[in-house]
């Protein structure tokens, strides 16, 4: 039995996108991993001065990759687990190209008793659509759902079958949970390492067309119409995958999808700035300017009500290989809240409610998890923002083991300083702080 204490944050601007609530000047009490009221008398009182931060609860990025179980010289469900909360993330939905593939009730149970076991983050797991992500037979959706998947994907690759993914989304549909697919008609562009374009010709290297991603995605709105399934496109990135979820949009299908910050902040110039270091290889690619300004549009127009890192780390070794050779992905889960700030709330393009909205209530409603938002008696999950802070992104300093991010060096405004998770701090002033060691103290 933990000792009668409390913990109350004060002077504090609450900005809640659950709840559409932005006031200054708050108060906000946790006792027993809720938020409360007021506490319980006589209990032992830690106040926390917040003036001049943003309190934001639940923030959740919907697409990393945190590599366990096979893969854990990338990444590990721990160092992961770290890199969120460091990030300032109180919840992550993990893909399920691990090694082996996550298609079994087992593993989903495994993924998410891991999660709990490190308990810095609430590690949600995502399901594959198929045995082995290899697009020949549907998985058992119904009873890795039972067990705690979130979503459904092969994410890492295509569910390229037109036959498979109708059958996925039928499923889906009649368990009432999304498919992600990670659009791409490899057909299109063997072997492609980057957007076929200017920087692509200029270097030689191999080039896939926006017509890829956007075929596919053309594809999945057509099959979400026909079978009701809900459809969530991940990473979107080309301009007319953006025309197809307007046309899901006005003729009401379910239909949603999500932008990775990288495409938000770089174009294809950064190729050429970063010569031929694969940092900047992730698939889809960086994009010419004029798919990036579209792209921010449809965020800001609320055509995409989701901004997740596709967190893809890499160690150094895999990506130290030649461009058309090493490994798509990006480090992000550690970037993507300053990339939020820089680009689109710091400019004004968003207000604080609706920017943050994409990493809150957005997935949240994607997701179908039903956090209320900043209510009494539910979980205290939240992050301390200092909105004006200016940072430079070291990759050196990221708890995630994988270093490769094109934004190493970028001046990013607006950092985390504080995770709460589950009424306890997971992080304070860029320190991760274990389960363990604060459980003792
Ligand atoms: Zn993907």
């Amino acid at each position: 039995m933990s000792e009668n204490k409390a913990t109350v944050i004060q002077n504090v601007r609450v900005v809640d996108p659950f709840c559409g609530v932005d006031s200054a000047g708050e108060e906000i009490w946790v006792q027993n991993g809720l938020i409360v009221e007021e506490p319980d008398a006589g209990a032992d009182i830690e106040r926390v001065d917040a003036s001049g931060l943003w309190l934001v609860p639940r923030l959740i990025d919907m697409h990393v990759h945190f590599r366990e179980p096979g893969q854990t010289w990338k990444e590990t469900i721990e160092s992961g687990s770290q890199a969120a909360a460091h990030g300032g993330m109180t919840a992550v939905a993990v893909m399920p190209n691990t090694v082996p593939v996550t298609d079994t009730p087992e593993l989903v149970q495994w993924v998410k008793e891991r999660g709990q076991s490190v308990g810095l983050v609430r590690v949600l797991p995502i399901g594959a659509v198929t045995v082995g992500s290899q697009g020949r037979e549907l998985a058992d959706l119904y009873r890795m759902l039972k067990q705690g998947a979130v979503a459904f994907s092969d994410d890492g690759i295509p569910v390229g079958s037109s036959g498979m993914m109708r059958a996925a989304l039928s499923y889906a549909r009649t368990l009432d949970v999304p498919v992600i697919n990670h659009a791409e008609d490899r057909m299109l562009a063997p072997g492609a390492s980057v957007h076929e374009g200017r920087a692509a010709h200029r270097m030689g290297l191999p080039g896939v067309p926006e017509a890829a991603e956007a075929s596919m995605v053309w594809r999945d709105v057509m099959l979400a119409g026909l079978t009701r399934g809900q459809l969530h496109v991940a990473h979107v990135s080309a301009i007319e995958s953006l025309s197809a979820l307007v046309y899901a949009r006005d003729h009401g299908y379910p239909v949603t999808a999500e932008a990775a910050p990288h495409h938000l902040i770089l174009n294809d110039d950064a190729l050429m700035e970063w010569g031929y270091n694969p940092v900047t290889k992730v698939n889809p690619p960086l994009r010419p300017e004029a798919s990036r300004q579209a792209l921010l549009q449809a965020v800001q127009q609320g055509l995409i009500t989701v901004l997740a890192s596709d967190h893809a780390p890499h160690h150094a070794d895999d990506k130290a290989r030649p461009y058309i050779d090493a490994p798509f992905g990006i480090s992000g889960v550690e970037t993507i809240l300053g990339v939020l700030f820089t680009a689109l709330i710091q400019p004004g393009l968003m207000s604080p409610l609706q920017g943050l909205g994409l990493m809150s209530a957005g997935p949240d409603r994607v997701l179908r998890l039903g956090y209320p938002g900043l209510m009494p008696g539910t979980p205290a999950d939240f992050t301390l923002i200092d909105a004006e802070r200016e940072w430079t992104v070291d990759p050196m300093r990221f708890y995630s083991q994988g270093k490769n991010t094109p934004l190493a060096g970028l001046r990013l405004r607006g950092q985390a300083v504080a995770t709460m998770m589950g009424g306890r701090f997971t992080m304070r002033e860029g320190e991760v702080l274990h389960a363990g060691i604060s459980q003792i103290s």
